[in-house]
């Protein structure tokens, strides 16, 4: 297929009149030059944009958590009550309602951080990969490419066993979860590619994390929460001696192919290892203010060599443009600063960096994936900004056609096949409230 565009954004730059090749999924051609017979034309177009770190269930929160007050541990109690009512059906129904939200609003490719691997008390499903495959059905269901980051989650805290709601996330030990990691690869299809995750530095013991490295593929995306609360800090310091960045340095857990999210609350010496070793950070700027994280260091960070990507996390806000909005503006808040990130640096961090924080190539580019988002650049919120500016104002509303591998698979806030995620959603979170009962 040959797509046209009126004007597309092209490493950060728009240019009008742009012609994108597509073979098989991928780009092979980007020209300047004039529409011919057959290309499918498009409006503005901006780079497919990557959710580096998504948790479908934490969706089912959304709009209900905030009559009383609290922090973000009895956010988890919440969090936790809502993952002990999901069987592999219903996880299936709610994973393609929030794919789907997360297609239409912009997000081409997505990370699932996914640790909801067995029965509520911690033995296997009787189907072999049965939570895996349910979220897997959805993204083919829905057209979104995945990146599945199946998550090792072994302890409840440092030192402390898992909790009775925490048993289902849970393996026998490292070993035993590369080799349930290894034998998920056989689900790996077009469009779905299977990544690894620590939950944390409480969840997974040093011990247990120096085996999964010497055992996974050394080029394998691998994804870590990293010091989102000071209190995960404070414990590892106890137990360790060691910041959680200090601990995953000393495992040699640095390197490029490493992701750590949220990395909110660091020192001046886990920027600087951070940085060196040219570790991506998950930047989720909705997700922190709604749950009072604070404000991580991501100037600092992206100054001191890491890339900074973008992830929608508990999915309360869906909106690829509010996360990099958010990543500006809290720099602004804490700085007293306009133009912390430049428009084009924060396209990269949805384009280019969101795609390789997930094993993904981005960006309008030959070798990238066809993936493409039409935004409406006449919109009430969006006329006269700059195509280059729109990141700082468009919202999801304003996507148009949203294109993975070279397929149109949304148009104007539905599916392809003409689905609502409205109500996909709607019924998906009715089910959940009529099983929690
Ligand atoms: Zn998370």
């Amino acid at each position: 297929v040959t797509f046209w565009c009126a004007v597309a954004l092209v490493d950060g730059l728009a240019v009008p009149g742009v012609r994108i090749l597509e073979v098989a999924g991928v780009i092979t051609a980007v020209e300047r030059a004039p529409a011919e017979p057959g290309d499918v034309p498009l409006g503005t177009v901006l780079p497919g944009m990557a959710d580096a770190h998504s948790h479908v269930f934490h969706r089912a929160l959304r709009g209900r958590t905030h009559g009383d007050g609290g922090d973000f541990w009895r956010w988890r109690e919440r969090m936790y009550a809502a993952a002990a009512a999901l069987d592999p059906a219903l996880y299936r129904e709610l994973a393609t309602a929030v794919f789907a939200e997360l297609l239409v609003s912009g997000w081409t490719a997505v990370g699932e951080f996914h640790y909801l691997h067995h029965t509520s008390d911690g033995s296997p499903y009787p189907e072999a990969h049965a939570m895996e495959r349910a979220v897997i059905e959805a993204a083919c269901d829905v057209g979104i490419r995945l990146t599945l980051l199946d998550t090792l989650y072994l302890a409840g805290g440092v030192d402390t066993a898992l909790s009775p709601a925490q048993r289902r996330f849970g393996d026998a030990s490292a070993a035993a979860w590369v080799d349930r990691w290894t034998a998920l690869r056989e689900l790996e299809r077009p469009g779905v590619t299977v990544g690894a995750a620590f939950h944390s530095v409480r969840a997974a013991p040093r011990a247990a994390m120096a085996t999964a490295l010497a055992l996974l593929p050394a080029d394998l995306p691998l994804h870590v929460h990293l010091s989102e609360q000071p209190a995960e800090n404070a414990d590892c310091l106890r137990a360790t001696g060691l910041t959680p960045t200090g601990l995953l340095h000393e495992l040699g857990a640095l390197t490029p192919r490493l992701s750590v999210v949220h990395a909110t609350h660091l020192t001046d010496d886990d920027v600087a290892l951070l940085g060196t070793a040219r570790v991506t950070v998950v930047m989720c700027p909705t997700t922190e203010a709604d749950l009072g994280d604070g404000i991580g260091p991501a100037r600092r960070l992206a100054d001191a060599g890491c890339a900074i990507a973008l992830g929608s996390d508990q999915n309360a806000v869906a909106d690829p443009f509010l996360e990099a909005r958010g990543l500006e503006y809290g720099e602004r808040l804490a700085s007293g600063t306009r133009g912390r990130f430049s428009p084009r640096a924060l396209g990269s961090t949805l384009g280019v960096d969101g795609y390789a924080s997930l094993g993904q190539t981005g960006g309008i580019a030959v070798g990238a994936w066809c993936d493409l988002v039409e935004v409406d650049a006449h919109s009430r919120r969006t006329v006269g900004s700059a195509p280059d500016q729109l990141w700082l104002s468009a919202t999801a509303s304003d996507v148009r056609r949203v294109i993975v591998g070279g397929r149109v698979v949304a148009a104007d806030g539905l599916l392809a096949d003409g689905t609502d995620p409205a109500r996909l959603l709607g019924d998906a979170v009715a089910e959940l409230d009529g099983s929690s009962r």
